[in-house]
């Protein structure tokens, strides 16, 4: 597949940046991750928000204006004429420097599309669900590295999945520093209690998931009462479905958390909102939303 790196567009096993870029030495960097439907790119704006959000919190400069941006990455689609659905992955490093750690050693941030296949999901993944493990290892406090920002610093959620999959889980699913859920490692999470979905509020140290986002209209709009809201450990093992929300797959519904069975089938309010999620796709592609 074809990246863009600062203006050029190349194949994959040609597109190198320099070892002394800041984002390889010190994960000093933002990024986006986004898939195409029908070609094109899905929730883009949105996408290029929440980077100018991460970018101006991490004092990140993004090379290109927002229109710019677009421009490049449909030129990057355009070279790969895919016929397929693929992600979109957008990262935006502080660039080449000095040795030291202090930022306005780099002045020229590097710009990067790379465009990837979208991971395979078993069609079981959403017909019988996946497992969640509560990790040991906390998402980031606010205080720290902000989960607001999307660093290119994800070992903690590298640390957490380790765990889970080491423990026999599909994911992790991680707490705050106060011990209330967050999010699980590249996903956001809702649990379901008497028919309403409820998922922690931004404020609970997560990153605001566009997925998120689009379910919480979604189920709003077909009546469910989403509620953000803190989940403690308590709520947690009394709920009565539960899913992820995350670009490349929409919905994935969890039928287990730990050692506990939430129950062999997908429950309803779960398939009510994928359904829901996969007609707002139909839309995008037919170009009504
Ligand atoms: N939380 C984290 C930590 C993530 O990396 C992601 C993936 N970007 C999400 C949640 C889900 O966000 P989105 O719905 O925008 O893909």
């Amino acid at each position: 597949m074809f990246a863009y790196i600062n203006g050029r567009i190349l194949p994959e096993d040609q597109a190198f940046v320099s070892i002394n870029d800041r984002g390889w030495l010190y994960g000093d960097a933002v990024f986006e991750t986004l898939r195409t439907y029908g070609g094109r790119a899905f929730k883009l704006e949105e996408h290029l928000d929440r980077l100018e959000m991460s970018a101006g919190l991490s004092a990140i400069a993004i090379p290109l204006a927002r229109a710019a941006l677009i421009k490049e990455i449909d030129r990057l689609l355009e070279a790969e004429s895919s016929t397929q659905d693929i992600m979109i992955r957008v990262v935006v490093s502080r660039g080449v420097g000095g040795a030291g750690i202090f930022p306005t050693e780099a002045p020229d941030p590097t710009l990067v599309f790379q465009l990837r296949s979208l991971p395979g999901y078993a069609p079981e993944v959403f017909t019988k669900g996946w497992s969640l493990m509560v990790a040991e290892t906390r998402r980031n406090d606010p205080n720290a590295i902000n989960p607001l920002i999307k660093s290119g610093n994800y070992l903690n959620n590298i640390m957490a999945k380790r765990e889970a999959v080491e423990a026999g889980a599909n994911e992790a699913l991680m707490l705050n520093r106060e011990g209330l859920v967050a999010e699980s490692t590249v996903s956001n999470f809702f649990l379901v209690k008497n028919g309403n979905p409820v998922t922690p509020p931004i404020s609970d140290g997560i990153l605001p998931g566009i997925t998120r986002e689009t379910v919480i209209k979604l189920g709003n709009k077909v009546g469910l009462n989403v509620q953000e809201r803190s989940i403690d450990l308590a709520a947690l093992f009394d709920c009565d479905e539960a899913f992820l929300t995350l670009t490349s797959a929409g919905i994935i519904p969890i039928t287990k958390i730990n050692k506990q069975s939430l129950g062999t089938e997908i429950g309803p309010v779960t398939l009510r909102l994928r359904q829901a999620y996969i007609e707002h796709v139909d839309d995008f592609i037919r170009g009504e939303e």
